[in-house]
């Protein structure tokens, strides 16, 4: 008779020997994943079962973008009762494509989005970065099988429509209320309660606002001194094309062969390209330096000022370029991390855009979103009583704020890596890319999607643990990991303040 391994019983058997246990370790490392894996299995394509929470609340959320969707979804699994205020008259997303990386996948698959996912997601094999002047490949990630196998999740990319359909779709099977054309006209944090533009009012245990980065709970929150995001010198064109036309261009068709994302990278500008909507899309987006007011644009002039910015630059991409027939012009906005995402009261708090804006160069601020909602939920599984709120939402707020500062940061970096002009740093760059690209050995690499320990970070990043470890650290205090959070957490409030 084979015997499944028991991770708890080898646990109980090394400690008594060493005293160390298999559960995790107090430094970075992956070896003990393996266990995991024999131990919970894949949570690959299962609706699973939610833990209940002890005490159910009535939570209301304002705003029904992929943030409040996905903390909607988050919530109501847990058992809370929760009704989402929008807007916008009907559901909509703007821009094309969106990538769903495994940090995020993980959380929608395990939350049942899978039959609703199936049909429209494409899973790249590959992400490639390639030389600007030429196309060449300088880097290169293998994202199947490696994203399944590592982190127990894919990488999908999907249009955004059909994703904020997709989870709109599942809140509604789960039992969430949502009311379009239902925009909020303000927030009072300390009942907590909203009015709405029509005038009625709704008031919550608890209020959680994802009203996007022009977010007015923001300034709710912060008591009237609103730090928003701020431009940063780039904007980004974003585009669809046409597949068949890619199709009838044998020096663009190869694209379209296997499912994979591409990135040109050059002098301060770079175009990411993959397929969307099963592969029937080709989604751009091209980001360039642009220090001008986004009123002064004109969307007349659009599609000839893009073609300019990338004008000599590698013939397939210019070609492909010239095969779009209307784009958007996006400004990149990105926010430094906030003191507070939790009004006093300890009723009201922000996530999403609205807390953690960030240059889209690292494909994660949706992903942050999803992680928002999935940590807010398992905090507040960990109360008994409505007076343990605030403390709750005290531990999300500094494990997030750590979180997303973090990845705001990994964004800008990327934003670094990519844009170099050609030189010494530039070929430093793509010299220690090389061995991904010839199949070598590497253990760390500029591309932060291959780079192990930045990868590992993002990817293997598991949003309801890390507030459960932090949750259980409040109630034990003094114990190792709370010092391991603070010095984290100071380390990376002295980057900001730098
Ligand atoms: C070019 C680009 C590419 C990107 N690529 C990726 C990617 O590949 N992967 C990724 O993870 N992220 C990506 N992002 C980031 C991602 O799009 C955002 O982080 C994400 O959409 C934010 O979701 P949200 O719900 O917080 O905000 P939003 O999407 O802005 O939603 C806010 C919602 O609140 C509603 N609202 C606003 N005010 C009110 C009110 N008063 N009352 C009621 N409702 C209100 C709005 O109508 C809207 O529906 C990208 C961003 C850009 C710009």
């Amino acid at each position: 008779m084979s015997q499944k391994p028991d991770v708890n019983g080898i646990r109980k058997i090394q400690s008594n020997k060493a005293q160390v246990g298999l559960e995790s370790t107090s430094y970075p490392s992956r070896s003990l994943h393996f266990l995991h894996v024999l131990n919970k299995g894949s949570s690959r394509g299962t609706r699973e079962d939610a833990p209940q929470a002890k005490l159910r609340l009535k939570i209301i959320i304002a705003g029904a973008g992929l943030g409040g969707l996905a903390t909607a979804i988050a919530l109501r699994r847990r058992g809370h009762s929760v009704t989402v205020f929008e807007k916008a008259s009907e559901l909509g997303e703007v821009g094309a494509g969106i990538q769903v990386p495994p940090n995020s996948s993980r959380l929608l698959l395990k939350w049942g989005l899978e039959p609703f996912f199936k049909d429209i997601v494409v899973e790249p094999a590959t992400i490639g970065f390639r030389r600007w002047q030429n196309g060449n490949l300088i880097g290169l990630t293998r994202l199947v099988p490696d994203c399944r196998r590592a982190f127990d999740a894919p990488y999908y990319v999907v249009h955004r429509a059909h994703f904020q359909n997709a989870m709109y779709k599942l809140a509604l099977d789960l039992g969430v209320e949502i009311h379009v054309g239902s925009g909020v006209a303000r927030y009072d944090p300390d009942i907590p309660s909203l009015t709405l533009e029509n005038g009625a009012t709704h008031s919550a245990d608890l209020i959680v606002a994802a009203d996007g980065l022009r977010s007015e709970a923001r300034k709710v929150v912060l008591q009237g001194k609103d730090q928003p995001p701020q431009r940063t010198g780039f904007a980004a064109y974003r585009a669809v094309v046409d597949v068949e036309k890619m199709r009838a261009d044998p020096d663009v068709a190869w694209l379209l062969e296997k499912p994979g994302l591409n990135c040109w990278i050059g002098d301060m500008r770079h175009v990411m390209t993959y397929t969307i909507a099963a592969g029937k899309s080709f989604n751009m987006v091209l980001s360039h330096p642009e220090e001008s007011d986004p009123s002064t644009w004109r969307q007349e002039t659009a599609v000839s000022d893009m073609k300019q910015h990338f004008k000599g630059w590698d013939h397939q991409l210019t070609k492909i370029i010239d095969m779009i027939e209307s784009t958007l012009k996006w400004p990149l906005l990105s926010g430094k991390p906030l003191e507070k995402w939790v009004a006093s009261s300890g009723k009201f708090l922000i996530i999403g855009d609205a807390a953690h804006v960030m240059v889209p160069y690292m494909s994660e601020g949706a992903a942050m979103a999803v992680e928002d909602g999935a940590a807010l939920a398992e905090i507040l599984n960990k109360i008994n009583s409505k007076d343990q709120i605030h403390d709750a939402l005290r531990i999300f707020e500094d494990v997030r704020i750590l979180r997303t500062g973090q990845m705001q940061e990994a964004s800008l970096i990327n934003g670094k890596l990519w844009h170099f002009a050609d030189g010494p740093e530039q070929e430093a760059r793509d010299e220690a890319m090389r061995p991904e690209v010839e199949g070598r050995h590497y253990i760390e690499s500029p591309n932060q999607w291959s780079d192990p320990v930045t990868q590992s970070w993002a990817y293997g990043y598991d949003a309801e643990k890390e507030v459960a470890n932090a949750w259980n650290t409040h109630v034990s205090r003094g114990s190792k990991l709370w010092v391991q959070h603070w010095s984290n957490l100071s380390m990376f409030k002295d980057f900001w303040r730098s």
